[in-house]
């Protein structure tokens, strides 16, 4: 075996993959076909439950120097502009949507693996696999590569999934095609994300983005087809639709035309080889939910691959597609009814909810959820001990000991009797992806829980 997991892709799932792999000591080849790093700001909006995935992956503090948080919208009409919040208030010690573009996101993820001694192999196409009972062998950039594992992050036109010949089920959107633009923009409130929605022949914003002064994202709906997105198309474009020669545009950096597409797989692993992110589920922006999913993906099966390397049972893969299968059903569904919310131009369209926020999702009633509370996301309770949090970062499950008594198991073990009446049983054992496996007062459950993964 040249390497055991090798993954095909470099945008935010696979990177996040690969860093949950390698922190476990799993060898990893990361391959990317694109010659050069992504720089766009893309996907730039962080859920506050992605940003407990980078937490446990050691990125979360650069991840917020690096960026700020959501600005409020300033929606302009013919009557005037008026100021609006996008989202609502988190509860207390819960953390708030983040924005930061993706490159920059994608930057860090790459410097924190690059610690691990793994760097993304860029101009590395996947061209071929197969695989047999033992393994994947794949072919790199011409190179035959044998891994136990292969995993498709290689995004919506995944080659791997239409290799694998997986079924990719939606339609695409064809009413929300859009222009988007990294560009220097003076003349507007960098505090605000401008929106001008009854431009015509179809809307148009500037979000202020983090980093150098002045960036803002351009986003701009079209109803024909694109013009060449040249600097001066670019200005023209936000001149006519805004009425503001007083704005200035320069530097286009990233353009992009981006077609919103709502489509999932109906499977996530044929045999040893498996999809996550974009490659799994596309859908539209609406809601930001795209990279969060990806990211999430990867964090769920990060700490499942590592196990069966390392003698876990296979079938542990298979709760893989039982838990993100759902949860990908659901994203669809969410941006979804935001997209039509856009498309009937109601008021609060632009308003997020806070199940965008993916702090509720839970993989309740799956076969890993044991106990009153198996299947929820434990939250950054405090302790006497701090962070909660901190207790439950790194690689492996935690035994949260909330009675009288610690069983003896080969996890790191906090007596905690305080959370005791939050749980309302002695023991919770938490997963290393931080949702419960177990709660449950008798510690035989523990350990049966344990040596049956
Ligand atoms: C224009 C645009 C705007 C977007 N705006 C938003 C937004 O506002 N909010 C949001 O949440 N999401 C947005 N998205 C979606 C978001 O960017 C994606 O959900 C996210 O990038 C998915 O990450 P990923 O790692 O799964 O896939 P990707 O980021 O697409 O990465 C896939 C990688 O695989 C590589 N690759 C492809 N084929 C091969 C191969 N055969 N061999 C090796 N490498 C390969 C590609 O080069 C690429 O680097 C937007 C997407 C686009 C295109």
């Amino acid at each position: 075996m040249d390497v055991q997991v090798l993954i095909a892709g470099a945008g935010p799932t696979g990177l996040t993959l690969a860093i949950d792999l390698v922190r476990r000591g799993v060898t990893v080849r990361i391959v990317d076909k694109a010659a050069t790093h992504f720089v766009g700001s893309r996907g730039k909006g962080l859920q506050p439950r992605t940003q407990e995935v980078l937490f446990d992956l050691g990125v979360l503090d650069d991840v917020l120097a690096a960026g700020r948080p959501y600005p409020l919208l300033r929606v302009h009409t013919a009557e005037g502009a008026t100021d609006r919040s996008m989202g609502e208030p988190g509860e207390a010690g819960e953390a708030e949507p983040w924005m930061l573009g993706q490159g920059e996101l994608e930057a860090i993820l790459r410097a924190k693996l690059a610690e691990h001694g793994v760097r993304v192999e860029l101009g590395t196409e996947l061209t071929d696999f197969t695989q047999d009972a033992g393994g994947v062998t794949a072919v790199v950039d011409g190179e035959r590569v044998r891994a136990a594992y292969l995993v498709g992050a290689d995004g919506g036109h995944s080659f791997v999934r239409k290799h694998l010949g997986v079924g990719f089920v939606g339609q695409p959107v064809e009413a929300v095609r859009m222009i988007i633009a990294d560009v220097t923009s003076r003349g507007l409130d960098r505090d605000r994300w401008h929106i001008w929605p009854q431009a015509q022949p179809a809307m148009i914003g500037m979000c202020p983005l983090p980093g150098g002064e002045d960036r803002f994202q351009l986003m701009a709906g079209i109803v024909e087809d694109a013009p060449e997105l040249t600097e001066a198309t670019l200005r023209a474009l936000l001149h006519e639709r805004t009425g503001r020669t007083d704005i200035t545009l320069t530097d286009p950096t990233w353009t992009s035309v981006y077609r919103a597409n709502m489509r999932m797989v109906d499977s996530y692993q044929v045999g040893r080889v498996l999809l996550a992110g974009d490659a799994a589920h596309v859908h539209p922006p609406t809601g930001g939910q795209g990279l969060n999913t990806g990211v999430q993906d990867a964090y769920n099966l990060g700490w499942k691959l590592a196990a069966v390397l390392t003698g876990a049972p296979e079938e542990l893969l298979e709760t893989y597609e039982e838990e993100r299968l759902p949860i990908a059903a659901g994203v669809l569904s969410l941006s979804s009814a935001l997209l039509t919310k856009h498309a009937r131009g109601e008021e609060d369209s632009m308003r997020r909810g806070k199940e965008t926020q993916q702090l509720n999702l839970s993989y309740r009633g799956r076969s890993l959820a044991k106990g009153e509370h198996g299947g929820d996301r434990v939250p950054d309770l405090p302790t006497s001990s701090g962070s909660l949090f901190e207790l439950l970062r790194g690689p492996h499950f935690t035994l949260l000991a909330l009675g009288k008594t610690h069983p003896d198991l080969p996890v790191p073990t906090h007596a905690l009797p305080e959370l005791r009446e939050h749980y309302g049983c002695d023991y919770v054992l938490v997963r290393p992806d931080g949702y419960v496996g177990v709660s449950t007062n008798n510690p035989q459950d523990l350990s049966t829980y344990l040596y049956t993964l």
